[in-house]
């Protein structure tokens, strides 16, 4: 049963075994794996259950609809915009799809540095497995490389460069170009579409449009989860497990919110978000980017992921729709309009960073979500080799000349050019970044100085609380996360649900 918070007339009071706040890529797992060990939940999620007659493809309506605070979530310092999902299925409804593992260098490295225990490689395995299965992971075939990914493929062949195809899961997908906006098609095999109908035939219970707002706990045990609807109702759910899985940003938030415990100020630190520049390639054919498999190919030429790396950018690519092309654009007015007019001929890379930067989040006035996040000097440094990078591959490929949509706009003509995108170029406001990837602000670990949830998942100080999202991460992953947020849930359930058996 979904249940939406906007039928309530009355405040509600419900009991459950245990409740899931967030029903994004984590929070699906969860619910699932406790739906068949038998625990029905209950679930929170803030935002709408959709279906896939609703995605019309429309940006100025679809992005409202499905991105958090209407697809305007920013840092605080407005620098940098963050893509973030709301609704049942979180973010992996209007995802791209990728599929990668969590590296085996970064397994060993939370291993090694951040005390996470038993969760290494070989203890993943089962739950990589688990999740590649059940989302159908396969790799994108040769005829889904549209003419922009193409063009990167070409790029990295002609540079000797390091890449390879993509995987990702959809089934029965026809190119249509459109997933950042929902894919009307049905043809993701995403956590709306595997992981939830389960749960519910099992008996789990989902309210959306419901937005949890305070943990209840004494300070050792938790106790329950509040929640409110847009139409001011309450919504109380009496457990003694919850589950935070509302992503980096939203399980931070609340756990300040519900001010947990926290002697070492851990909870909402750490943050971790792959920002990413995008350098777009002018072509003399036509690209049309908009069709077919947005992201198939990467380049890993500039990604190392050793400790002590240097290396540290991943590329793939970014085309946007026309209204999120005209908005980095540079120019105005005729200027502008010229380069609009060109749509069809742009190709168009990201470099987006495996970062070390360390944001964090906070709430204004007591209530309202806030991002702090500033790129540190090594990871700007990076910023500009992954720009030179991607601009070099789209030379290699054959474009006429390279944009970087910086103030003033660059263009590049030659790669003796390529060295004026600079320290300068990079620096806060002057070039758009975005990011997709939130991580890391309730990690895991050994100690609780250093990390907010023990290797089991649960909270340090408040037995029943646990975190199944990408909170958990203490590092950044250097690649799309959600096969790792899928298996981390998967992993840590049976801790879950042993709490919830009580
Ligand atoms: C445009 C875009 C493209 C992407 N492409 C890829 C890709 O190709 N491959 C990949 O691996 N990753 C991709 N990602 C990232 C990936 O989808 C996310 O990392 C992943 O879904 C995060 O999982 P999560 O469980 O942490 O949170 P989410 O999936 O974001 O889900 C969190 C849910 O919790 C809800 N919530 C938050 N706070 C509350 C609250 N207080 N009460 C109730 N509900 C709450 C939110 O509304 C949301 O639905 C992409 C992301 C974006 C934005
Ligand atoms: S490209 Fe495929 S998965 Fe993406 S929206 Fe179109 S049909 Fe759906």
């Amino acid at each position: 049963m979904i249940r939406s918070g906007n039928e309530l007339t009355e405040d509600l009071v419900v009991e459950a075994p245990a409740c899931v706040v967030g029903l994004g890529a984590g929070g699906s797992v969860v619910l699932r794996a406790l739906a068949r060990a038998g625990l029905p939940a209950v679930a929170l999620e803030e935002g709408s259950d959709h279906t896939p007659f609703q995605f019309n493809q429309r940006e100025e309506q679809m992005i409202p609809e499905l991105f958090q605070e209407r697809g305007g979530r920013m840092t605080d310092d407005l620098a940098i915009q963050v893509l973030q999902g709301r609704g049942v299925g979180g973010s992996t409804i209007h995802n791209t799809n990728l599929c990668k593992r969590t590296p085996t260098e970064i397994l060993e490295l939370w291993a090694r540095r951040y005390g996470v225990e038993g969760c290494g490689p070989r203890d993943m395995e089962a739950a990589f497995q688990t999740i590649e299965r059940d989302l159908s992971v396969s790799r994108i075939p040769d005829d889904g490389i549209n003419p922009n990914n193409d063009a990167l493929r070409r790029g990295i062949a002609a540079l000797g460069w390091r890449g390879g195809v993509l995987s990702h899961n959809r089934v029965g997908c026809i190119g249509s170009g459109f997933c950042e906006l929902g894919c009307a098609y049905d043809a993701k095999r995403n956590a709306r579409k595997v992981l939830i109908p389960e749960a519910l035939d099992r008996g789990a219970r989902i309210f959306s449009d419901v937005r949890a707002t305070r943990i209840l706990h004494d300070r050792k045990q938790v106790l329950g989860v509040e929640g409110r609807t847009a139409g001011g109702r309450r919504v109380t759910v009496r457990t003694k497990v919850v589950v935070l899985a509302g992503s980096a940003v939203g399980s931070a938030a609340l756990a300040i919110a519900s001010e947990l415990p926290d002697p070492h100020l851990q909870q909402g630190e750490h943050l971790r978000i792959h920002p990413g520049g995008v350098v777009a390639g002018v072509f003399d054919q036509p690209i049309d980017g908009w069709k077919g498999i947005p992201q198939s190919y990467e380049c890993t030429e500039w990604l190392d992921l050793d400790e002590k790396s240097d290396k540290r950018v991943w590329i793939t690519t970014a085309f946007a729709h026309p209204i999120g092309t005209a908005v980095v654009l540079p120019g105005f007015g005729a200027a502008h309009m010229k380069s609009m007019r060109g749509y069809r001929h742009l190709a168009v890379l990201t470099a987006m960073l495996h970062d070390e930067s360390a944001g964090h989040v906070w709430l204004k006035d007591g209530t309202r979500t806030m991002l702090h996040y500033e790129m540190n000097e090594g990871d700007r440094r990076q910023m500009v080799i992954g720009l030179r990078a991607c601009a070099r591959i789209l030379l290699a490929a054959g474009a006429r000349e390279v944009v970087v949509p910086a103030v003033p706009p660059l263009t590049i003509r030659r790669e003796a050019e390529i060295e004026r995108i600079d320290a300068n170029v990079v620096r806060p406001h002057n070039i758009p970044l975005t990011a997709v990837h939130p991580m890391g602000t309730m990690r895991m670990g050994r100690e609780p100085k250093t990390s907010v949830v023990r290797s089991t998942g649960e909270h340090h100080h408040v037995r029943g609380v646990f975190v199944a999202d990408g909170s958990l991460f203490p590092t950044s992953l250097g690649g799309p996360p959600q096969i790792s947020i899928y298996a981390f849930a998967e992993h840590l359930s049976p801790h879950i649900v042993a709490a919830a058996r009580g």
